[in-house]
């Protein structure tokens, strides 16, 4: 109900999981890595980020899996949708302790991602065509 507090919902598809984040996602890319595109069963991975604070689970609970070292993958236990990626150990130079990383389709409003570039292109699917002008990343 405050204005003031910018808040945005999603959750799974069956609705037993629901989040909420406080503020615009700080950041969207487009993965195409393996990883990804086995967890979520598609082309490529769409994944937005808020700092941990701003994301809380409210309804249900997510379930995780470790699909690589320190990596923890996390979904609904009901209905299998992916929501989270959490690497609890540097990957590949980066440190992302802190943020909370999860599918910007399962945002009740998408449209608020605006994802900014496409990585691990390296694994890119050759029936995916992109055209969207975004700079691309072999890896990340
Ligand atoms: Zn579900
Ligand atoms: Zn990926």
């Amino acid at each position: 109900m405050n204005q003031e507090i910018d808040t945005h919902q999603g959750g799974c598809l069956c609705g037993a999981v629901r989040y909420e984040i406080r503020g615009k996602p700080e950041w969207s890319a487009h993965c195409h890595c393996r990883s990804c595109q086995k967890a979520l069963g598609a082309a490529f991975a769409t994944w937005c980020k808020v700092k941990s604070e701003n994301f809380r689970v409210t309804k249900g609970s997510i379930q995780t899996c470790e699909t690589s070292r320190g990596v923890e993958r996390g979904f609904c236990g009901t209905c299998g949708t992916s929501l989270t990626y959490d690497a609890k150990q540097e990957v590949e130079g980066q440190n992302w302790q802190g943020e909370a990383w999860f599918s910007a389709a399962t945002l009740d409003d998408p449209d608020i991602a605006s994802p900014k570039s496409h990585v691990y292109i390296c694994n890119q699917q050759p029936w995916i065509k992109l055209d969207d002008g975004l700079p691309t990343f072999r890896e990340f």
